[in-house]
């Protein structure tokens, strides 16, 4: 993380982590566990990375107290609140989350209660792993906290267990993964070194991402993927995010809408709203791309085969204006002041 602190003098921090990464890095995992001092974890799971957990559980074999495969998005509290009793239950020492963010964030909010040691496996693109945040959701209201205890201290980075991941998810959870980076390049704390992981993010993702839709079980090219992702989120959690998180966040929380694919068909949109005010991030992207980004996310985001569009997303027309309002009422950096009216703009042309 960085903080603005003395006029123009920038603090940049990063967390400390262990990462492993590359092909059957999964397989450390027990070992791992071991190293931070746990002797009994509990497993958490997302339904799709059902598979992957069996295999997990028996490599822990007695080491595995209990298994929990009940995370779902946005972490609600009365989740949380049945696998911390199973956890207590099984007497776990230890916690390891495999799945996309769901998973990872389950985690997270067990880790911040109990203060058990967790190890991160991400199947997605999400980057929560390497984030020292957590977003909860109670009585339809999600709030979010930022707390260097909260991240995971090791995380494994397999592209063995993206292999599967349709290509839909694929491409809506990458261009997640490019909205950390493109807001890091405009953050108003951006460094050199967030600079350097947020140009490499999104040039690995978006000169990946075609290959990976072409054949999506091909490894070379899940491998560069998965990478570029985690780069975009040590962006997320080393700078400021700006309006494209923002309005994810409140459209998100406000209709109960899927991550990935909301940040996928906003993107394109924010990107437009403002690279005409973050020239520097505009020549880097233009770089990137060889062209207009606008056009290139554009398409890239318009080739989902799932909702393109809040409309299809069961969002109400009148619904935009109230999200427009509440997202100009807050304070947060971006590089064009965003007010009610040109918000409102935005989410009609997503809409
Ligand atoms: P997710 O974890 O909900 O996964 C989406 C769907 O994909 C689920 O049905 C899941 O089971 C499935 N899936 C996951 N990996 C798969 C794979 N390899 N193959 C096939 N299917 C797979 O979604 P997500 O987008 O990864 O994460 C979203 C959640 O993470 C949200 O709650 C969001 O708030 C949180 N998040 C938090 C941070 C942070 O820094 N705190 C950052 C990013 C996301």
């Amino acid at each position: 993380m960085s903080e603005h602190v003395l006029g123009d003098v920038t603090v940049h921090e990063t967390l400390p982590c262990r990462v492993l990464v590359g092909a059957g890095a999964r397989r450390a995992v027990p070992e791992e566990t071991r190293r931070l001092g746990s002797g009994r974890v509990l497993l958490l799971a997302t339904g799709s990375a059902r598979a992957a957990a069996d295999e997990l559980a028996r490599a822990l074999g007695s080491r595995l107290a209990a298994r929990f495969d009940g995370a779902v998005v946005h972490t609600p509290v009365a989740v949380t609140e049945e696998a911390l009793d199973l956890l207590r239950q099984a007497d776990a020492d230890g916690l390891v989350a495999i799945g996309g963010g769901s998973a990872v964030g389950l985690g997270k909010a067990l880790s911040v209660r109990t203060g058990l040691p967790q190890v991160a496996v991400p199947t997605t693109y999400a980057g929560s792993e390497v984030t020292p945040v957590l977003g909860e959701t109670k009585d339809g209201v999600k709030t979010t906290r930022r707390d260097p205890a909260i991240a995971p201290g090791t995380v494994v980075y397999d592209p063995e267990l993206t292999l599967g991941m349709p290509p839909g998810l694929t491409l809506a959870s990458a261009l997640n993964a490019l909205a950390h980076a493109v807001e890091a390049l405009w953050a108003p704390n951006a460094t050199a070194a967030s600079d350097a992981l947020a140009t490499e993010a999104a040039d690995g993702i978006l000169g990946g991402l075609p290959a990976v839709l072409a054949d999506p079980s091909g490894l070379p090219g899940r491998t560069r993927l998965q990478q570029s992702a985690w780069l975009a989120g040590l962006c997320l959690a080393q700078t400021r995010m700006g309006l494209h998180h923002q309005l994810a966040h409140v459209l998100g929380g406000t209709f109960d809408l899927p991550h990935a694919e909301l940040h996928a068909l906003l993107l394109p949109h924010v990107l437009a709203f403002n690279l005409p005010a973050a020239p520097r991030a505009a020549a880097r992207l233009e770089r990137i791309t060889g062209g207009d980004p606008v056009a290139v996310v554009g398409g890239l985001a318009r080739s989902h085969t799932g909702p393109t569009r809040l409309r299809a997303l069961g969002v109400p027309r009148e619904g935009l204006r109230p999200v427009a309002e509440r997202v100009a009422a807050q304070p947060y950096p971006n590089p064009r002041a965003p007010d009610a009216e040109s918000v409102t703009l935005l989410l009609e042309a997503a809409w």
